[in-house]
């Protein structure tokens, strides 16, 4: 499948890892819009946060744990943090392999672009 999250996944592109398990994977955004600019994806193809259902669900519990774990080791846990799931075309979504920003390390701003 032409993805490359899939193939950041399956190690066909490479990427620093910053943390891996069994059903996700996170490394650095290549275009940070933060000091910290993580990517949390699942390692199973989901296209999107609509194609999330009963059978799949688990890996958001997963992925929210990952991204509390991640917060506390970067010290941003108290700070703060954004974590931003774009998706379709209005939604900004540009890549169809579902994925959470982490962003962190600066003031966010609202309402968003
Ligand atoms: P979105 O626009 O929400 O779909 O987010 C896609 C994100 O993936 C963007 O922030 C891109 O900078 C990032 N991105 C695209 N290709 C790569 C890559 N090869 N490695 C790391 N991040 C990427
Ligand atoms: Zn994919």
């Amino acid at each position: 499948m032409d993805c490359v999250f899939c193939k950041i996944i399956n190690k066909e592109l490479p990427t620093k890892v910053i943390y891996e398990d069994e059903e996700v994977l996170v490394f650095n955004d290549i275009n940070p819009q933060a000091p910290i600019h993580l990517l949390l994806v699942p390692k199973k193809h989901i296209a999107s946060i609509m194609e999330i259902n009963e059978d799949n669900a688990k890996v958001m519990k997963r992925i929210t744990k990952v991204a509390q774990d991640l917060a506390r080791q970067n010290n941003i846990d108290k700070k703060g943090f954004r974590l931003v799931v774009n998706t379709g075309e209005e939604g900004g979504q540009t890549v169809n392999h579902l994925h959470f920003h982490l962003l962190s390390g600066r003031f966010m701003t609202w309402p968003p672009g």
